[in-house]
């Protein structure tokens, strides 16, 4: 028997695989590690550096910048940020963590079994890393997708043209330009992705991002595109440990959702490893994964409803808002505390135990 199974290959199903090395562990994913990227692949580059990942980086960006009606606002930003190769992050986080691989679908949770397209399967610990559709979250719960909040986004890549920004990650706050959602930028070592978001679920957003494109005289390549959610859920259903977006783990209004999900990948992995290791049983394992999720609420429930109050403000009050969080001391103040959720990687790996999360 497996000691766990883990359903997705993508970041939080790897961050947890690589917290199991030397465990009898499988990885269930409908496609292979690292096929079909679904985001457009920005975030801190200290992350990227924390899982010794920066073989993977395209392009380091030292500002974030918003385009609003009235103007543009350069956020230097006091760490940098990358943009990065999911192909290569994925397989490099599959190959370190010694996992097996069986690609197929899985189909739901019953009598203590995965059911799958591959057949019935079975391990000690289950994990759900299954994205925003919690497919195994869901079965165990049926109630656990109901009333799920989400956002919507699709985006494309095309070769860099001149009339592009070239540098920096850009986001535009303009619905003329592109509806009541966010659209943005992202230089990516010779390609850019352009992408556009709906914060109201699955939004017609063809459109917007035909505008964006031509606001740069390109026209769109292929897209990809999926739902991603905005508001954090339970990090456990029964006896599933769930992960990553399947458990809401993205960030209200900016949408990261992968610095979350390698982190809180990472939490429940080391959990499970002292779960397996005897130190913890099953139900203290999920207790204390579940109390760590807990002790970040506050700034998940902070962005979700920045993402609510932002999206309904006229555009005049996104103009000042955006001219007054530019100057310091609250530009960086707003950065550190947004770096606040993973501060504990300053440290050394943390044991997680709850007084170091509350101190943390
Ligand atoms: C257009 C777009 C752009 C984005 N850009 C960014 C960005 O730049 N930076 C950022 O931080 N975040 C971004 N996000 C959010 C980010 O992509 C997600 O938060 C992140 O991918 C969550 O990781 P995850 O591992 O939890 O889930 P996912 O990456 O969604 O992975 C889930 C995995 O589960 C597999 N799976 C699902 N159902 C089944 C099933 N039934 N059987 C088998 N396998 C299954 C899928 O194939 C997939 O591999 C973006 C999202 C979108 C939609």
């Amino acid at each position: 028997m497996y000691d766990a199974l883990i359903v997705g290959a993508s970041f939080a199903g790897l961050a947890v695989a690589n917290q199991l090395r030397g465990r009898r562990v499988l990885l269930i994913d409908s496609k292979p590690p690292g096929e079909d990227q679904t985001s457009a692949c920005g975030t801190m580059l200290a992350t990227l550096e924390y899982w010794n990942l920066s073989g993977a980086v395209l392009q380091v960006h030292d500002r974030i910048v918003l385009h609003t009606r009235r103007g543009d606002f350069s956020y230097p930003s006091p760490y940098p940020w990358c943009t990065f190769d999911y192909k290569r992050l994925c397989e490099t986080l599959f190959e370190r963590s010694g996992a097996e691989f069986l690609q197929a679908r899985v189909l739901g949770y019953e009598n203590g079994k995965v059911l799958t397209t591959r057949g019935e399967l079975a391990a000690k610990h289950l994990v759900d890393a299954s994205g925003w559709r919690a497919v195994l979250a869901s079965s165990v719960q049926p109630s656990f997708n109901e009333n799920r909040a989400m956002n919507f986004g699709i985006e494309t890549a095309v070769p860099l043209t001149q009339e592009a920004p070239t540098e920096g990650l850009h986001f535009w706050y303009d619905r003329r330009l592109v509806g009541p959602g966010v659209g943005w930028v992202f230089p990516r070592r010779g390609e850019i992705g352009v992408g556009v978001a709906s914060y109201r679920g699955a939004l017609p957003l063809q459109e917007p991002l035909d505008r964006l494109m031509e606001h740069f005289r390109l026209s769109p390549d292929t897209i990809h595109g999926t739902y991603f959610p905005h508001t954090l859920r339970s990090p456990v259903a029964g006896p599933v440990f769930v992960v990553g977006d399947a458990a809401g783990m993205c960030v209200g209004l900016t949408g990261e959702g992968i610095r979350p999900a390698l982190f809180f990948g990472e939490a429940c992995g080391q959990i499970l490893g002292k779960v397996l290791h005897g130190e913890l049983s099953h139900s203290e394992g999920l207790e204390r994964y579940a109390a760590f999720v807990e002790s970040r609420r506050r700034f998940f429930d902070f962005f979700s409803s920045a993402q609510f109050v932002l999206s309904r403000l006229p555009p005049v009050c996104i103009d000042i808002l955006a001219a007054i969080t530019r100057r310091e001391p609250i530009r960086p103040w707003i950065m550190n505390r947004y770096w606040s959720l993973t501060n504990s990687w300053n440290e050394a790996p943390s044991p997680l135990s709850e007084e170091e999360f509350a101190t943390s």
